[in-house]
C-alpha cells in the first residue's frame, strides 16, 4: 500500500514552513501528491482531473486553520470534498411504493449481485421486518439460479424458482404475480451478468426495467475493478435510470477509488458497501470513512466505532468496579474478556480499517488462527467447574487432565491458558479501577 498521503504532504510542508496560506505556488506540489494518491486508489483519470481542479479552487487563498499546517488543511479540504461527492444523495432504499416494492439488481458477472441480493434480503427481513421474495433471471447459468436459492435460504427469505428454458421477462412477471398474491413487501430481481458489456444483455435488462418499473435499480460494482469501473458504470447508466450503487469487495486490498469514479459517472448515491463474502457482510456506505480510505489515511473512525460497539460496556463497567473494590480477578472475568474480544466483530474485519503501517504489521498475524485460539480458550474455561473458575489455584494435575479432556485439548494448552490468566491477574491487581473507567469513557465518547 502506498505510504499515507498525509506523510507525503507533511514532507512538502516542511519545505515551506512559515507560510500561513495556501497559495498558487505551494498548492501545486501538494496537489500533485493528492493526484497520485487518487490514481493509486484507482480513481479514473478524468475524474481525478476534475476533482483536483475543484479542490484547487476551494483551497486557494484559504487561511490555514488554527494549529493546522497548510498540508493538513489541504488534506482536510480534500477529505471533505471527497466525502461530499461520494455522500451526495439519498442513501436509504426507497421502498415507499405500493407493495411489493421491486429492487432490480444490475451489474457485470462476478460483481456480487447474487450475494448482495441475499444480503439485502436479510437486512430488510431482520431490520425492517419485511417479507422478501427473490428471483433469478439468469437463464444462461443454471448454477446462478441454484446459488440464489442457497443464499436466499441463508437469508431466511423466500426464493421463486426459475429455469434456463424460460425468458427473463416471463420469470420476472411470474414472480411479481406470486409476490402480489402472497403479500410480499419486497421482490428482489437478480439478473444475468456478462463478463463484458454487450447489447443483448443491456436490452434484456432495459426490458425488465420498463416492465417491472422497480422502486430501486441498484448497480452492483466490484471495488477491485479499478479503472475499468468507469466504463461499466457508463454503460449501465446509459441503459438504465440507476437509483443506487452497491460497492462490493471493500474487504479486499483496493483503496476503493471506484466509488468516486462510479458516483461521478452515474450520479446515483452509493447506498451499500459489501465487506465480506458472508451473508451479513454488508454495511450502509459511509462517505467520510471511505474518503479516508481512498486517501490512505486508514479508517480510524470505523475502527473506533467497531471497537466501542463491540465492547459490552456494562460488563466492562462491572469488571472495573470489581477491580476497584479489591475483589480478585478470576477465570470468569477472564472468560468475559475473551468473549468481548470475539464480539468485536471478528478480528480480521478490523484489519483493513487500520492505517497502512499498522495494517502491514497486523497483516503478519494470522487472524483466523487468533480467532480459533479465542474459541479454544473459551472451551477450556467452560470445562472448568464453578469452584475452579473462582479459585484457579485449585487446578492441579488431576483437574488439568480432566479439563483438557473436556475441552478436547492437550494439558499443555490448559497450562498456557492458566499462565496467561496469571499474567492478566497480575496486571489487574496493578490497575486502578478509576483509570479503567476513564479509558472506557473515552472509547464510549
Ligand atoms: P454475480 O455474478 O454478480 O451474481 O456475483 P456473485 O454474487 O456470484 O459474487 C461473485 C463472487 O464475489 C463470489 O465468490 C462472492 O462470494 C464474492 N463476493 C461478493 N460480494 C463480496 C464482498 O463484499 N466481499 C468479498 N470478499 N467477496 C464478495
Amino acid at each position: 500500500m502506498a505510504s499515507a498521503l498525509s506523510d507525503k504532504l507533511a514532507k512538502i510542508v516542511k519545505e515551506m514552513r512559515g507560510q500561513a496560506r495556501i497559495t498558487e505556488s505551494n498548492v501545486q506540489d501538494m496537489l500533485r501528491e493528492v493526484r497520485m494518491a487518487l490514481l493509486e486508489a484507482d480513481v479514473a483519470l478524468p475524474v481525478v482531473r476534475e476533482f483536483i481542479a475543484r479542490v484547487k479552487e476551494k483551497a486557494l487563498g484559504q487561511d490555514v486553520v488554527g494549529s493546522l499546517k497548510p498540508g493538513q488543511t489541504l488534506v482536510s479540504i480534500v477529505n471533505k470534498e471527497l466525502a461530499a461527492i461520494m455522500g451526495e444523495g439519498q442513501a436509504e432504499l426507497n421502498l415507499n411504493v405500493q407493495p411489493p416494492a421491486i429492487i432490480l439488481m444490475a451489474g457485470l458477472q462476478g460483481a456480487g449481485k447474487t450475494t448482495t441480493t441475499a444480503k439485502i434480503a436479510k437486512l430488510l427481513r431482520e431490520k425492517l421486518k419485511k417479507k422478501v421474495l427473490t428471483v433469478s433471471g439468469d437463464v444462461y447459468r443454471p448454477a446462478a439460479i441454484e446459488q440464489l436459492k442457497t443464499v436466499t435460504a441463508q437469508a431466511g427469505a423466500e426464493w421463486f424458482p426459475s429455469t434456463p428454458d424460460q425468458k427473463p421477462l416471463d420469470i420476472a412477471t411470474a414472480a411479481l404475480d406470486y409476490a402480489k398474491k402472497h403479500y410480499f413487501d419486497v421482490l428482489i430481481v437478480d439478473t444475468a451478468g456478462r463478463l463484458a458489456i454487450d447489447e443483448v444483455l443491456m436490452n434484456e435488462i432495459r426490458e425488465l426495467h420498463s416492465t417491472l418499473q422497480p422502486a430501486e435499480t441498484l448497480f452492483v460494482v466490484d471495488a477491485m475493478q479499478g479503472q475499468d469501473a468507469i466504463n461499466t458504470a457508463r454503460a449501465f447508466k446509459e441503459a438504465l435510470p440507476l437509483t443506487g450503487i452497491v460497492l462490493t469487495k471493500l474487504d479486499g486490498d483496493s483503496r476503493g477509488g471506484a466509488a468516486l469514479s462510479v458516483k461521478h459517472i452515474t450520479g446515483a448515491p452509493i447506498k451499500f458497501a459489501g465487506v465480506s463474502e458472508k451473508i451479513d457482510g454488508i454495511e450502509i456506505f459511509d462517505a467520510e470513512r471511505h474518503a479516508g480510505r481512498i486517501l490512505g489515511m486508514g479508517d480510524i473512525v470505523a475502527l473506533v466505532e467497531q471497537v466501542t460497539s463491540g465492547v459490552d460496556l456494562q460488563a466492562a463497567q462491572k469488571l472495573a468496579e470489581k477491580v476497584k473494590s479489591g475483589d480478585s480477578f478470576d477465570l470468569n472475568d477472564f472468560l468475559m474478556q475473551l468473549q468481548q474480544m470475539k464480539q468485536m466483530g471478528g478480528l480480521s474485519s478490523l484489519l483493513d480499517k487500520l492505517p497502512g503501517e499498522l495494517a502491514a504489521k497486523a497483516g503478519q498475524m494470522d487472524m483466523d488462527r487468533a480467532e480459533k485460539d479465542i474459541r479454544r480458550k473459551e472451551g477450556i474455561i467452560c470445562s472448568m467447574t464453578a469452584l475452579e473458575r473462582k479459585k484457579p489455584e485449585l487446578i492441579k494435575a488431576q483437574r488439568k487432565k480432566r479439563i483438557a479432556a473436556g475441552a478436547g485439548v492437550q494439558v499443555q494448552e490448559v497450562n498456557r491458558l492458566l499462565n496467561e490468566f496469571n499474567q492478566m491477574q497480575g496486571m489487574m491487581k496493578k490497575m486502578k479501577g478509576a483509570g479503567m473507567m476513564k479509558m472506557l469513557r473515552k472509547l464510549g465518547g
